[in-house]
């Protein structure tokens, strides 16, 4: 396939507004793929090359792609630059200049996306004393060659600034699209949502059919996405082998499974109304990893599904000497306990493991202990769909003596009493809260349920849990705050229903003066004039940032409002979170990873219940 084509496709996605007319762009584009280029379209138009825990950075700097602008199109660097300067966008200046190039030179070879590919492989890959020039000239040479638009894009995707919006969830919508006619000649899976089927009139069921024949069929690419976290590998299948082909794929060391989540409820009570006898554990505050372990081979992934198995030495040392499995997938939350004192270090200190020099050092000063609440593999077999009792026995049994592993802390019990009275010693010695969990429930990728009910310390006033936002963009700081660059950020939650950032606070407090400065410095690099087609928002900040960073706040309780859009639907307000305060950036959580509205509707009807009971 050529990249032009690709381009084209490209142009047109940006240049609509609507979520369905974007999925329905890229289902055609995704039928005129073949199977063998599909991965590659498909991170491209992420942005990236490979899935997220390959962990594969392009990362470009202006400069160097103003050079290779430069270079590829015959113009100075002072005049791109000045360009630049003057319309903010490095794609468009590729764009326009190569525009007035091609008047002159008619003559280049077509770019195929594996060239594409190549070049911008061994951009990511080329480091050290004079790697730039060197990644120079490999953008030069593809924008040499390139049309107009292909130039466009050959640019963003270094800079990270491709802009289209196209999250995980519309590229599955998409498959689920091409991929009903097949579901449809399934009859096992037709019976199945037959059953569902509330339309008497024929036409108006024949329609709910279809829907729901989609909706089934997204589920089924979603499920298989959870246990394997590269939408490349699971398009590629789709394409080759159809819907029938995912089967084959399975769980497997080395790949990042998504993880499992947990609901809230907002006392011991409801949450033994809810789960009955449970397991409670002690909720601890530290780095959630998912270990993989395929014989000596350990690899560990962070909450993001990140690659950090480099950052945590003694950990996959300890897993070696006292896991006794020979492969195994288990999860846990590590953070650094003193040994004298027996006590949980704060998570400030935990925090500053998450490092790429002297990781040798501070692994020495402040170790990692991993407490272990979750077995999903072991040898060859898939434990996600046992019970979780069973899953935590065989834990148990596969954690050998020393000091760096461990099971977490937990109870069981069915006694409302007794969940407080464990609630109430694990905030004394410093931990979050517990996190009560049904012993008869598999393990559930990638979905917030109740199998898992998470219950926090509340401070008095506050909403007892914090809030994940997303910038979306922020303010120039105003008075004091002026020589900062920002004074407030403007964030917004996930809605999951359509992949939109709907906004929900304004966040001024909570930042000290070194934090405003390094936002600002952050924030800058991705800031834009236009609102990011991903964020639904009718306050305007002075700039756009597209999502990416999520901000932990809290606040004093969730309210109405008619300026947020968070929850807003027909005749309904939306929400906004009453006096909020940054608590911290998670860098451990993608943007879709943060609070989600459906969480905020929940928590708002919780804080109803709790003020009721009071
Ligand atoms: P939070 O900000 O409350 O940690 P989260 O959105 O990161 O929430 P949740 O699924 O809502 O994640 O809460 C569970 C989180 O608690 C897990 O992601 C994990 O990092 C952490 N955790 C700490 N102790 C445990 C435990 N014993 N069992 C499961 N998760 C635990």
């Amino acid at each position: 396939m050529h990249f032009r084509k690709l381009s084209e496709y490209f142009d047109k996605i940006e240049n609509v507004s609507s979520r369905l007319e974007m999925t329905s762009i890229l289902a055609e584009l995704f039928k005129e793929t073949p199977g063998e280029e599909i991965a590659r379209v498909i991170y491209f138009s992420q942005g990236q090359l490979a899935p997220p825990y390959k962990s594969i950075e392009i990362g470009m700097g202006e400069k160097f792609v103003e050079d290779a602008i430069a270079k590829g199109s015959g113009y100075t660097k002072k005049e791109v630059h000045e360009k630049f300067k003057q319309i903010g966008d490095l794609g468009n200046v590729a764009e326009e200049f190569l525009k007035k190039k091609k008047q002159e030179s008619l003559f280049s070879t077509e770019l195929t996306i594996g060239k594409i590919f190549e070049n911008l492989l061994k951009i990511a890959k080329t480091s050290g004393s004079g790697s730039q020039g060197l990644k120079t000239k490999l953008l030069a040479e593809l924008l040499n060659n390139a049309s107009p638009v292909e130039a466009r894009y050959i640019v963003r995707i270094p800079l990270g600034k491709l802009r289209l919006g196209v999250g995980d969830p519309t590229i599955m919508d998409a498959f689920a699209i091409n991929l009903s006619e097949e579901a449809k000649s399934n009859k096992k899976l037709v019976a199945e949502v037959e059953k569902q089927l509330k339309e008497k009139n024929e036409e108006k069921r024949k329609q709910e059919l279809d829907r729901k024949i989609r909706v089934r069929v997204r589920e089924i690419i979603e499920d298989k996405y959870n246990i394997h976290s590269d939408l490349g590998v699971i398009a590629e299948t789709l394409i080759t082998k159809g819907l029938k082909g995912l089967e084959k794929i399975h769980i497997k060391p080395g790949i990042p499974i998504r993880p499992t989540l947990a609901e809230r409820l907002p006392s011991s009570k409801e949450i033994i109304k809810k789960l009955g006898k449970c397991g409670v554990e002690a909720k601890y505050d530290g780095f959630r990893l998912a270990v993989h372990k395929n014989e000596k081979e350990v690899t560990i992934f962070s909450r993001r599904q990140e690659n950090v198995t480099e950052m945590f030495p003694e950990l996959i040392e300890a897993v070696r000497t006292q896991i006794k499995a020979k492969g195994a997938i288990f999860e846990g939350e590590a953070l650094a306990f003193n040994e004298e004192t027996k006590e949980y270090y704060p998570f400030q200190i935990t925090i500053q493991r998450k490092r790429k020099y002297g990781i040798k050092e501070m692994a020495e000063e402040f170790p990692l202990t991993l407490f272990c609440f979750d077995l999903l593999y072991v040898d060859g077999e898939n434990l996600m769909p046992l019970p979780f009792k069973e899953r935590r026995e065989k834990l148990k049994s596969i954690i050998g003596r020393g000091k760096r592993i461990a099971l977490t802390d937990s109870i069981v019990t069915d006694d409302p009493k007794k969940v407080d009275e464990y609630f109430n010693e694990n905030i004394e010695s410093g931990l979050e809260g517990i996190i009560a969990k049904d012993l008869n429930a598999p393990y559930i990728a990638g979905a917030r349920k109740f199998s898992w009910i998470k219950l926090k310390r509340s401070y008095k006033g506050e909403l007892s849990d914090t809030v994940d936002t997303v910038i979306i963009g922020f303010f120039k700081g105003k008075g004091h705050r002026t020589q900062f660059g920002l004074g407030a950020l403007l964030t917004a939650v996930y809605d999951e229903k359509d992949g939109m950032f709907r906004s929900i606070a304004k966040i001024g407090t909570g930042m000290k003066e070194d934090d405003l400065k390094e936002l600002h410095k952050i924030l800058s690099k991705i800031s834009e004039d236009n609102k990011p087609k991903n964020v639904d928002s009718e306050i305007k900040p002075d700039f756009w940032v597209s999502p990416k960073y999520v901000v932990e706040a809290i606040a004093d309780e969730i309210t109405k409002s008619p300026i947020h859009t968070a929850g807003r639907g027909k005749g309904k307000e939306g929400f906004a979170l009453r006096f909020p305060r940054m608590v911290k950036l998670r860098q451990d959580k993608t943007p879709e990873q943060a609070t989600t509205v459906l969480e905020i509707e929940k928590m708002f009807k919780n804080q109803k219940n709790v003020k009721l009971s009071e």
